[in-house]
């Protein structure tokens, strides 16, 4: 089985999976409980914020860790505390579900929203972005990598945008597809809150965590004990988390390496891709600009073969790929590749192939055939 779906989720890493076994049967301890090894477990919660602010270049003084059980959460979370209702909140059209639901969600509910375009890469369009930013936005969440078509948003540039007009505008930036796969450095980026979720790199299910400023609001979404500096009460998921800050230590210190064999391998298949498509006459449709996206997310179709038909396809040949985002699976069209112009003909064509490290080991080439093969065979132009 070829597994080309990482962008949905990626297979634990044994030490984490051990980790997670480690604690959840010998140290198991409640961290909030007085007794020495429940301190111990304490301790060790607290280590792992600190660890998660170093890998995104967070400073400790300044940015504070929720642990949350997945990055929807975390999204819900800061979109629900820092939307203000009596000013405007800037998303972008492509923004992943758990941003943009949650924000039509509070639209529905009286707050003023303003949705930003894309352009034909997948990037916000900063001029749109310029046009829309006033002394009014309050709150502007854009992601930094789309799981969609793996463009990539120069978020240093956005919110040096919003801040210069408004200087006390909030920027919130989903990380789930950049953190430690692109570089990112909070402190350079200039956001006040960065959302990221363990199990797209290679850590467990049910556990993210919401970064932010301690200068900023962010009001409590779950009541209870007082857990997560009261934020997010409930007893940690400390099995979870260790085993999240075990694979974020591990991918991040890859990260150069992984980074360069990955983008070779996407080009290689890319390019192998187009020289089978054109030897068949298929029309190949690429989203995104393959040299500047995310080297893990390839998003293309052929004209006249649905999506969705293809994936099956590939599925019954061992190969599995995605439509889109998972996430989006529920919903019917694509709002990132409408929102960068694609018509339908193009956008029912979509297939996502996403990248680990360990995918580079299958062979492009072969890859690249089978995919124009059946893309063939099911084409109806
Ligand atoms: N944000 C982005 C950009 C994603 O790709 C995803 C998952 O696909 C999420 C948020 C949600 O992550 P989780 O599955 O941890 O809720």
């Amino acid at each position: 089985m070829i597994y080309l779906d990482n962008a949905s989720t990626t297979p634990c890493l044994e030490s984490s999976a051990e980790i997670l076994k480690q604690a959840l049967l010998e140290s198991y301890y409640n961290p909030s409980a007085k007794y020495k090894p429940a301190v111990e477990s304490n301790k060790q919660l607290d280590a792992s914020r600190t660890e998660i602010l170093r890998l995104v270049g967070a400073n400790p003084s300044e940015y504070a860790v929720v642990f949350t059980g997945s990055a929807t959460e975390a999204n819900n979370l800061v979109l629900n505390s820092s939307f203000n209702k009596h000013r405007e909140n800037i998303i972008s059209v492509g923004e992943h579900s758990s941003v943009y639901e949650t924000a039509k969600s509070l639209a529905n509910n009286g707050y003023r929203l303003v949705e930003v375009g894309l352009n034909s890469a997948g990037e916000l369009d900063i001029d749109d972005f310029k046009s829309r930013m006033n002394k009014d936005v309050a709150f502007v969440s854009v992601m930094i990598v789309s799981n969609e078509t793996g463009a990539i948003n120069d978020l240093k540039t956005i919110t040096k945008i919003a801040k210069t007009i408004n200087p006390q505008c909030l920027v919130h930036a989903d990380a789930v597809q950049a953190f430690c796969k692109i570089k990112i450095n909070l402190s350079e980026l200039g956001v006040d809150y960065l959302t990221i979720s363990a199990h797209k790199i290679h850590g467990p299910k049910g556990v993210g965590a919401l970064i932010y400023n301690k200068k900023c609001k962010l009001n409590p979404h779950i009541l209870g004990g007082g857990q997560e500096m009261g934020k997010r009460s409930g007893t940690e998921n400390l099995p979870a988390i260790l085993a999240l800050v075990n694979s974020a230590k591990i991918m991040h210190s890859q990260l150069a390496e992984n980074f360069d064999l990955v983008k070779t391998f996407k080009l290689n298949l890319l390019a192998c891709i187009k020289k089978y498509a054109a030897e068949n006459s298929l029309e190949l449709v690429v989203n995104g600009d393959p040299e500047s996206s995310s080297p893990y997310i390839l998003s293309i179709g052929f004209i006249g073969t649905k999506g969705e038909v293809l994936l099956h396809s590939l599925e019954s040949e061992g190969v599995l790929v995605g439509t889109g985002s998972a996430c989006n699976s529920k919903h019917s069209g694509n709002r990132t590749l409408s929102g960068m112009g694609r018509k339908n003909r193009e956008v029912e064509t979509n297939i996502r192939l996403s990248f680990s490290p360990e995918s580079v080991s299958v062979d492009p080439e072969s890859l690249a055939k089978l995919i124009v093969l059946l893309a063939k065979k099911h084409n109806s132009k």
